[in-house]
């Protein structure tokens, strides 16, 4: 689960990291009324989607020559002006994809003077089982770009769980952005405080980029924070600053029904049992030609009800052109999936080719419910026949 900056900022300080004062605002009216409660005279008005690269982002409605998501103001009526500009509108940048994300809400920070920026990242390092720290002097750029192209400027320093944070770790942070005297061990103070929340919060990912010295002081100016979720559970607080207009609604209805789905960039709709099964499945797809439009693991005990959203999300995407249901039977049994298929088939009025292939428990009772279904579903032998069938059978429409 992710959040939006200002929760972010506003956990950290929490945990003792520097952050400049600022106020969250739903309207022009309230971003005003923010920057009246900061001292000024610069402000910064920020608009708070769940993606980065707002700074350089452009508005679709504002035309190619507007300024992006991050507004430095030096009076309260830029502040209003700025706020006017992004409010309802929709920012597209490197990270939300060509459709962009409607700014909702706006952030209006303490703007500072910035001497230089820095980038300083919590992760978790699956190579090591450890919490690393990715620290670089490359700030305020796409770090993505910074480890591709100077590779050498990345640091990355990870914590021994049994330790934990040490003031050595601290101290080699602050020598990888090149700092000295009060600098680096403000640095160090920051590193701590994020290390602290990161445990504290059961954080998967907290990315400052900006870190920035400003006014001789550490300043942490924007902060990007995921939570595991599935430690959520722990952290009912957290679990509060979810905002669900954030969230793909075919991947929020999926999670209310504990469905594993995403979206992706296909025609051919799965619906498989595993993680591995979709993964493979998905692949199949991709050597026969075609491209999955999603994957979707529905889980080892799925039920009546739990196939037909599964069902009903597939084809609320308008890309789908067909539908592979991919079903091994172990624990669950091919019977009861087969009932399940032709139930939601029939509730959703299938508009689209399906193709399914079962295998495992009862595995000929469930072929004979589908075969007397009435419905024109393809049955499949096996995974390789059902790829082939799915795909031959989206290429007949043309
Ligand atoms: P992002 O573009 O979504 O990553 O948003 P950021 O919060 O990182 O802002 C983008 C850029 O705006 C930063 O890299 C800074 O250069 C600039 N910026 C953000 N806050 C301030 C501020 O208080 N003062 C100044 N001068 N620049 C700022
Ligand atoms: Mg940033």
């Amino acid at each position: 689960m992710n959040i939006h900056e200002y929760q972010a900022k506003e956990l950290l300080a929490k945990f003792g990291a520097p952050v400049p004062a600022g106020f969250a605002a739903l309207s022009v009216e309230e971003a005003v009324e923010a920057a009246r409660k900061l001292p000024g005279p610069l402000y910064v008005v920020k608009a708070q989607i769940h993606a980065g690269g707002r700074g350089k982002g452009k508005f679709k409605e504002l035309g190619p020559d507007a300024r992006g998501g991050v507004r430095l103001a030096r009076t309260l009526d830029e502040v209003e002006a700025a706020a006017k500009d992004m409010l309802g509108n929709t920012l597209v940048t490197v990270q939300t994809g060509p459709a962009g994300k409607q700014v909702n809400r706006l952030y209006v920070t303490d703007g500072v003077d910035i001497d230089k920026e820095f980038y300083l990242a919590l992760l978790v390092d699956r190579g090591t089982g450890r919490i690393a720290i990715v620290a670089s002097t490359e700030g305020g750029m796409d770090i993505e770009t910074v480890a591709h192209d100077t590779p050498e400027k990345i640091h990355t320093i990870t914590i021994d769980p049994a330790t934990g944070i040490q003031p050595h770790h601290g101290r080699r942070v602050a020598a990888a952005l090149g700092l000295s005297g009060d600098l680096a061990k403000q640095a160090a103070q920051v590193t701590g405080a994020l290390y602290k929340a990161f445990l504290g919060t059961d954080a998967s990912q907290i990315e400052i980029n900006p870190l920035a010295i400003a006014g001789g002081k550490i300043q942490v100016l924007d902060a990007k924070v995921g939570f595991d979720g599935n430690a959520l559970f722990r952290h009912p607080d957290l679990m509060e600053l979810r905002d669900e207009t954030e969230e793909d609604p075919a991947e929020l209805e999926a999670s209310k029904y504990d469905l594993a789905y995403i979206k992706l960039d296909g025609d051919i709709g799965c619906m498989v049992n595993g993680a591995g099964l979709a993964m493979a499945t998905m692949d199949i797809i991709k050597l026969n030609g075609m491209f999955p439009a999603n994957f979707l693991d529905v889980g080892g005990g799925a039920s009546k009800e739990k196939v037909t959203a599964a069902f009903k999300i597939i084809l609320s995407d308008p890309a789908v052109k067909g539908i592979l249901v991919n079903i091994f039977g172990g624990i669950m049994r091919c019977d009861i999936i087969a009932e399940g298929i032709v139930a939601a088939a029939k509730e959703v009025n299938l508009s689209v080719p399906l193709v399914v292939r079962l295998e495992g428990t009862n595995v000929q009772q469930g072929k004979d419910i589908l075969a007397s279904s009435g419905l024109a579903i393809v049955p499949a032998d096996d995974l390789g026949d059902a790829a082939k069938k799915i795909v031959a059978e989206v290429k007949a429409l043309g």
